[in-house]
């Protein structure tokens, strides 16, 4: 049996809960989890925000562990290995996105690390899929990752599984790099990813927070200049002047103040997934510089492997603070008050 953390019913703090991972295939690695990031995702889902909720729920899908056992044909990992799961199990494997490497627009959807679908008979879940709040967890070959960064640094590798992927994969399609100007939306987790990528990727970074006491830290994670978005003059200064945005933020706001901010055919793009709507933006913001909305998904598992090799070779992981597992409940009370730095962090041992 494997001890994890669940939440029973969106009105209930998560509690101890145990489950039964599935016998290992010969396509499976079965990984003892040493650390799982705490996604701002993992929340909306504990509390039903985004109503689609399957209970119980074990969230987590930022994980980092360690190869316990590999099934008879799995060839890239072997015991021992040190390993990363993030926010896919699995997927169709035929359809056009999953041949592209694009798993999460595969067209009969993905297999989330946790809220299922489970694709595969996955013990005692009944057809549910759990995550990283918990001791072990046994996942297909080819939605495993590698871990290029030194022992030492693990912890803080966790996050890049979701929070990680998740901005480099449209900063990278959007084709940032050098001589890009590129405004980060929201100093939190995904946020303060955005920052160090952008940066390592050579853009000029500007970051857009609510909160005046974070502005020091934008600048050495590596903005190279902070905007504070409530200060109606501070964003007058910066009207039309951005290639690209990359809006995290998790409430609903005015997209409005920050579309003004792309020049002629700019783009803005979300991830953050607020459980409610934004309020409707302006389509003469957007046609007056053919400007465009967009939005982005995680990204594919060859991707993830790119970003996880790229943060590698640019010495990045994510800030963080380690947690107790017991202390999961007040941890999602600080989030959303936007109170952590920079990500939250659970060290399993402690479950
Ligand atoms: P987080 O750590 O809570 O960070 C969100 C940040 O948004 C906060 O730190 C805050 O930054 C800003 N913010 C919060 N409330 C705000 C408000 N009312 N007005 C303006 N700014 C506000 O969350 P996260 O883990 O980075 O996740 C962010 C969002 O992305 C969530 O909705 C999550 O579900 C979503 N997500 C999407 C994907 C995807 O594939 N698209 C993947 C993972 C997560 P400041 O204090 O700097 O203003
Ligand atoms: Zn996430």
């Amino acid at each position: 049996m494997t001890q994890a953390y669940a939440a029973l019913a969106a009105d209930r703090p998560l509690a101890p809960f145990t489950l039964s991972r599935r016998a290992l295939r010969e396509d499976d690695v079965h990984i003892d989890i040493l650390y799982c990031g705490v996604c701002h995702s993992d929340l909306h889902t504990a509390r039903n925000e985004w109503r689609n909720t399957l209970y119980p729920c074990v969230p987590g899908h930022e994980i980092v562990g360690r190869v316990r056992s590999v099934g008879a044909a799995v060839q890239a990992f072997k015991a021992g290995d040190v390993v990363g799961v993030g926010c896919m199990v699995d997927s169709c494997g035929h359809c056009p996105a999953c041949a592209e490497g694009e798993e999460q627009y595969c067209a009969e959807t993905f297999s989330g690390t946790y809220n299922g679908p489970a694709r595969r008979e996955e013990g005692n879940t009944g057809g549910n899929t759990y995550g990283g709040y918990a001791q072990d967890i046994v996942v297909k070959e080819s939605f495993v990752l590698r871990i290029g960064h030194p022992e030492n640094q693990l912890a803080a590798v966790a996050p890049l599984l979701c929070a990680g992927i998740t901005t480099y994969s449209p900063l990278h399609h959007w084709g940032v790099g050098p001589g890009s100007k590129v405004g980060i939306v929201g100093l939190g987790g995904l946020g303060h990813m955005g920052v160090k990528i952008a940066r390592a990727m050579g853009a000029t970074v500007t970051l857009f927070t609510t909160s005046p006491s974070k502005a020091a830290d934008g600048l050495r994670l590596g903005a190279h200049e902070v905007c504070l978005s409530t200060d109606r003059e501070q964003m007058k200064a910066h009207a039309g002047s951005l290639d690209f945005i990359l809006n995290t933020v998790a409430a609903p706001h005015k997209l409005d103040a920050y579309l003004r901010l792309l020049k002629r055919d700019g783009t803005m793009t979300l991830v953050g997934i607020p459980a409610e709507p934004h309020p409707a933006w302006s389509i003469g913001t957007l046609i007056t510089g053919r400007r465009q909305l967009a939005g982005s998904l995680i990204g594919g598992i060859r991707e993830t492997q790119d970003m996880l090799d790229f943060c590698a070779r640019h010495d990045i992981v994510s800030d963080i603070e380690m947690i107790a597992m017991r202390d999961i409940n007040t941890a999602y009370e600080r989030m959303l008050k936007s109170d952590v730095k920079y990500r939250f962090v659970i060290d399993m041992a402690t479950l």
